[in-house]
């Protein structure tokens, strides 16, 4: 099993710019490069997550997402990141335009079903499982398949956000840098407290 970060795409690793198709229009947020490289130091495998409703409105297709995503990968590799393990998205939306995909499905978060076949595709341990998102739905799809615990970050639609209890605690962040170094100290000083429980 193994232990696992979710990230969401836009407005978390990449500036949110409405409905981009434009590999060139791709912009890193501030210490993303350095938010994975730290992710991935620390043993945890990296899975993007995200709702691209664009392919189901018609304003954009699977190619042009694959471009956004080859486009993303070569930024954190030009800065010494590596390459997430897997990216899942959600092409679809309700009200949709193209009929293939304007369909109520499992995976548009909040619901849990990219993380869910993520899990059962890379070995996901939820348990050791955390997320960092811009948008509570984020989170609740999170917490519906069973992760451990996420962040909000204040880029993208962060600021938006009306936060609520969700069904287990979340911290907020200034950026994609600022949640993993807190999520990673939190899990650092738990698994020390744990050890210490184990030896007294
Ligand atoms: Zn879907």
């Amino acid at each position: 099993m193994r232990k696992t970060f979710f990230l969401d795409r836009d407005g978390v690793m990449i500036e949110d710019e409405n409905y981009l198709a434009d590999p060139a229009k791709v912009r890193l947020c501030p210490g993303c490069a350095e938010a994975i490289r730290r992710i991935a130091g620390a043993g945890y495998q990296i899975i993007v997550t995200s709702n691209q409703s664009g392919i189901a409105r018609g304003y954009f297709s699977w190619e042009e997402v694959k471009a956004v995503e080859r486009r993303i990968e070569e930024l954190l590799d030009g800065a010494g990141a590596p390459k997430p393990a897997a990216w899942y998205y959600c092409p679809h939306h309700p009200r949709g335009a193209i009929a293939e995909y304007a369909v109520e499905c499992d995976c548009r978060k909040p619901k849990p079903g990219l993380l869910l076949q993520a899990g059962r595709e890379h070995d996901v341990d939820f348990e050791n499982a955390f997320m960092i998102g811009d948008k509570l739905s984020d989170l609740k799809a999170a917490f519906a398949a069973g992760c451990r615990s996420g962040a909000l970050v204040m880029t993208g639609h962060g600021g938006e956000q009306k936060l609520e209890l969700l069904e287990k605690p979340y911290l907020t962040a200034r950026n994609i840098l600022d949640a993993a170094e807190k999520l990673l100290a939190a899990e650092e000083s738990a698994s020390e407290t744990a050890k210490v429980e184990k030896r007294s």
